[in-house]
């Protein structure tokens, strides 16, 4: 039996509903919400290693570093956008001969920052040690498309252009042949979230993703869909104007190392309206790191705000994702249970799928 995993980036559990065919599945599916993750990264690490994220250490997408791989920008410090964005393609063109997993654009960081800023990870999700190794020792077959690679177990291969359609076209052609695991990553719906918020676009993009899953899908395929986080409206943006050690700016989170006066800067981020990680915090969502590398002093902000300017965005976008407690949605086909799940949880759920380990607690 095939199993099919599509992470729909961004799909918020009321969501499901404005799906007409992703609606009828759940009858015979077990669906809800996927407690959330602090922040923006670690959700493939987590479902594919069924570890939290201070046991896998992936968290954040730019970390602290004392040999950073980006080090060679910082001697380019200019002001210009144009030139940023030539060094940032430049960048790009090189992870992407190199085969590296992280394409993010850089042409909004400040450059002289890059000599202690790097990726925090180089390689595919499905090439670590995690479940994809297990599947590999008991000779199961995979398929995975993670922008902007795909890869089947042995090669893989570069993708420029994207669109969902095309990876649902693809991973219906790859349907016929003989995996027994297929993994997508949906962006879309993420996209459409930021440019134009929660509202009728956003119905019409559900609507579209909806028919394409209509379209792969068969009776005795098992089939999960999750999202990742969630997506709100932004209405307010918040400026931070820190300068004191070195600063990095998500999107809606405001992370600090080397700094002179910790106490000082976190009452100008209250003062912002932001959360900043207390230890409890640190406690309640498992990102207790073993060093500082995400941030020695770490701010959140609260739903509908979004920092701008950051290192990512060219402009304020209209649906933000990022904060505390977003918890999207999940549907597992042909499974019964509650209606909340960690994404730890679905670790287990893929192995009981894929390696008939049955979940025990
Ligand atoms: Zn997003």
């Amino acid at each position: 039996m095939k199993t099919i995993f599509i992470l729909l980036d961004s799909w918020r559990e009321d969501e499901i509903d404005k799906m007409d065919f992703v609606k009828s599945l759940k009858s015979k599916s077990r669906y809800g919400q996927v407690e959330s993750l602090l922040g923006y990264g670690g959700h493939l690490e987590t479902i594919f290693s069924g570890k939290e994220i201070e046991e896998h250490g992936f968290w954040f997408n730019i970390m602290k570093s004392e040999n950073s791989k980006l080090k060679w920008l910082s001697k380019f410090n200019v002001k210009s956008k144009l030139v940023k964005k030539f060094f940032s393609y430049l960048n790009i063109s090189k992870m992407l001969l190199r085969r590296e997993d992280y394409l993010l654009r850089l042409y909004n960081f400040n450059f002289k920052d890059l000599k202690y800023l790097d990726f925090s990870k180089k390689r595919l999700t499905c090439l670590e040690d995690n479940l994809f190794r297990e599947l590999e020792k008991e000779k199961k077959r995979f398929w995975y498309f993670n922008y902007p690679f795909s890869y089947d177990g042995k090669k893989k291969i570069n993708w420029v252009k994207y669109s969902d359609k095309k990876v649902m076209e693809l991973l219906k052609k790859n349907l016929e042949r003989n995996y027994d695991f297929y993994f997508v990553h949906l962006l879309g719906l993420d996209k459409v979230g930021h440019s134009y918020g929660v509202g009728e676009e956003r119905v019409k993009k559900l609507k579209e993703i909806d028919l394409l899953i209509k379209n792969i899908f068969k009776e005795d395929y098992n089939l999960i869909i999750v999202g990742d986080h969630g997506m709100y409206d932004v209405k307010e943006t918040i400026d931070v104007k820190i300068d004191d050690g070195l600063m990095f700016l998500d999107s809606t989170v405001a992370r600090f190392w080397f700094l002179k006066s910790k106490e000082k800067v976190k009452k100008k981020l209250e003062k912002l309206g932001m959360k900043v990680l207390e230890k409890e915090d640190y406690e309640k969502y498992k990102v207790r790191m073993k060093d500082d590398r995400y941030g020695e002093l770490i701010g959140i902000c609260r739903k509908g705000s979004m920092i701008f300017p950051n290192s990512y965005n060219d402009d304020i976008s209209k649906g933000m994702h990022g904060y505390l407690d977003e918890n999207p949605g999940f549907l597992i086909y042909n499974s019964e249970g509650e209606d909340k799940i960690k994404f730890k949880d679905f670790y287990l759920v893929l192995k009981e799928f894929l390696l008939n380990r049955k979940i025990s607690n």
